[in-house]
This record gives structure tokens, sequence and C-alpha cells, in this order.
């Protein structure tokens, strides 16, 4: 073999490692939980986006045994071949009546989920107006769709209309803006979004991503908060992250969800969910349609922990939502600072381009209800003694 062909990995390796922007992945050997080993060592857990705790809930646990006795494991192949199996066709009911949307179809992930949707409902000709801080998936799955790409100013709503006046050239059109922007915490203006897209008559598209369990009445997502219940025409989400399993769903208008039926392309060439994922999921809907506790919970902790946060003297940017990120700019300090948390028993990673913009590094935590109070002071302690030692705050 031949590694000459292959060295600019190894040069560009070690340029990321110079500017401190290479991720190292720690390996965790426990459940997901407040708490989690590392190298053996249980540190107090600020990374997961597992805002309820449910990813190591007892009743999940045995929800998800309980459907691996009765059906299994796998879904054998792709639903339109194999047939789709009772138990994803609940779930999706489930998940319809829980967000109060017409209908509801899942996938294997959130990311799936915008690769299936975006393309089944724009192509080439047409177009989509796309917030410019947008996660990831929705910038792929807009690529994906080769229809043109117009990007907007972060939540800036007389942007969006300046751009949509701007052009005039299209087929269909649609608008698309993640919920809660997850590295920093702030909400798009859903509200205001949706007057324009029924003004311009113009799809609307949500990525609630990290709403989904987090945001209105007991963990509905965004278009509850907002109470837009039919005005959005889709709403994706995931179930990896409040929902503490894997997963993605799109909730919305019974004849868009009929169609990603027909043409969504991680639907048709891709297996769905696995037996004992569905179970735990449809478990999480309950526990969610049971109690408030846990969504409660969750925004009470956040609460004390920016509050504490902001009193030390750090600065936690536009977060509106249990997401907070702890601003420090350059990326080696940010990477320095995780380190030095480590060390003292907190696990919050360091987050750097291109996850964010150069220059805008930061630690992001993750509140969850599965801390206690007792966590949350521990965590505090630790940020106020590595924030003086490098001299973020005084
Ligand atoms: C995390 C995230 C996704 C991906 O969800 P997965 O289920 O982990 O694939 C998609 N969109 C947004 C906005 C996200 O934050």
């Amino acid at each position: 073999m031949n590694d000459q062909r292959t060295a600019w990995i190894q040069t560009e390796i070690e340029q990321l490692k110079e500017a401190g922007l290479f991720n190292v992945i720690r390996t965790i050997e426990s459940p997901m939980d407040a708490w989690v080993t590392i190298a053996g060592r249980r540190v107090l857990n600020f990374c997961a986006n597992n805002y309820l705790g449910l990813a190591n809930h007892p009743r999940i646990r045995q929800a998800a045994i309980d459907a691996i006795e009765k059906y299994g494991v796998g879904p054998g192949a792709v639903r339109t071949i194999a047939g789709t199996m009772s138990l994803h066709v609940k779930l999706e009911e489930r998940l319809a009546a829980f967000k109060k949307a017409e209908a509801c179809i899942t996938f294997q992930s959130g990311f799936t989920a915008n690769l299936a949707t975006i393309p089944a409902l724009v192509g080439k000709g047409d177009v989509i107006f796309s917030d410019e801080l947008n996660h990831a998936s929705i910038i792929d799955g807009c690529r994906l769709s080769r229809a043109q790409i117009v990007r907007y100013a972060h939540n800036d709503v007389d942007d969006l209309r300046r751009k949509i006046e701007e052009t005039t050239e299209y087929g269909r059109r649609l608008i698309v803006t993640d919920g809660v922007f997850s590295m920093d915490g702030d909400i798009a203006p859903l509200d205001a979004i949706c007057d324009i897209a029924n003004e311009y008559d113009i799809m609307l598209m949500v990525d609630d991503a990290h709403g989904e369990g987090v945001l209105g009445e007991g963990g509905r997502g965004i278009v509850d908060h907002f109470g837009l219940h039919g005005r959005v025409d889709i709403e994706v989400g995931t179930m990896s992250k409040a929902f503490g399993v894997i997963g993605g769903m799109v909730a919305g208008r019974k004849e868009i969800v009929d169609w990603l039926r027909q043409r969504g392309r991680p639907f048709l060439f891709s297996s769905a969910m696995t037996v004992p994922d569905v179970a735990a999921c449809l478990e999480a809907v309950n526990l969610l349609e049971h109690s408030t506790e846990l969504v409660d919970r969750l925004w009470a902790n956040a609460e004390f922990f920016k509050k504490g946060m902001r009193e030390l003297g750090f600065d936690t940017g536009q977060t509106q939502t249990p997401i907070v990120p702890v601003m420090l700019g350059d990326a080696k300090l940010a990477q320095q600072f995780s380190r030095r948390l480590f060390e003292e028993g907190v696990f919050a990673m360091a987050i750097g381009y291109p996850t964010v913009p150069k220059g805008k590094a930061r630690i992001r935590v993750m509140n969850s209800a599965a801390h206690s109070t007792n966590d949350l002071e521990l965590a505090l302690a630790a940020f106020a003694k590595v924030g003086k030692e490098l001299g973020v705050i005084s």
C-alpha cells in the first residue's frame, strides 16, 4: 500500500490539533446518566442531550426488554418491503396525538428525518429560505434537494422577508428553521415566521430536535410553546435527545406525512427503528403524557444553574432554554477549560469550529432533570474554581 495518497489526512489532523479543534472522544463505561464513569472515575455529566434523564430510566429500560421478549429485535428490512410492525404504527399514532398534529411518521434518526423531508418537498427550480445557523442535517437535506438555498440572518424575520421579496424566480418555496438552536439555546421566533409563511403562502418546516420533551406543555415542543397548532406544515423532531433513545419523527399535515411514506428516501431505502427503540420511545410518550414533573424539574434545574453562572460573572450568551453556552471565545482556552473541569470531576465539552463560528468557542452545559441540586452546586463550584484559575472570571 502506498500511504502517500492518504498523507494529507495526517497533515489535516496535525492542523486540527494545533488549532485546538481536534475531537477527543471520551469512552463512557456506565449508563448515560447524571453521573457517568470515564476511565474508571465517576464524573458529573453535563454533555448529554438526555434532558429528562430517560436514557437510563427504569420504566423505559423495562419497556425495551418486554418488547424484545414479544417482538424480537430488528424490523427485517425497510417498511415498504418487509411490512411495518404494529409497534411502529402505534408509536406514530401516539406521537401525533401527543404533539396534537394530524399525523406522524418516524425515521431512524433526526438526521435522516431531515434528509427525507426536504428533498421530498422541494427540488430543482425551487427555493429554500434557511436560517444561517441551521443544523448540519438541515443543510445537508437542503443540498440533497438541489433547490436554490437562500440563507437569511439568524432569527431575523426582517431579513427573511427581504430575502423572500428579492427572490422572484422560483417553483415551490420552503422556509426552514431550527426550533431551538443547539449551540446557543435561543428559540426561533416561530410565531413571526409563521405569519410570514402565511402572508407569502410558503411551506414552513421547523426542526424541533432540542424542543421535543423540553418546550411547550409537558414537552410537546415548539409548536405547542407558541400555540401554533395546525399552522406549521412540518415539525421534524428527534427521540435521541429528551426522549433518551434514538429515532426521528415528522409530525404535521396528513398529506405531507403520507407523501413522505412514498418519497422519503431514508424511509424507502433504510430499515426502520429497532423494536427496543420503538418500545422505549412509546414508554417515553407514556411518561410525558402522564406527568409534567420531569419537564418542570429540567427547567427548575436550568434556571438554578444559569442564575449561579451569571452571579459568578460568566457570559452565558443568548440562551432561553436548558442549553447553557459558557462563552470563552478562544478554542484552545475552551479545551483547556474543559480539561480542567474534568480533573475537578465535571464532564462538560468544549465546542469549537466548525460546530460554532470561529472565535466563538465555548463550553456547552446541558442541564438535565436527572441532576440533583447538590450536583448543580458541585458543578458551579468547579466552574468558579477553573474560571478564576484561567482568568475568565475574577
Ligand atoms: C441533534 C439534531 C438533529 C439530529 O438528531 P439525531 O436524532 O441525533 O440524528 C437534527 N436536527 C437538530 C436541530 C439537532 O439538534
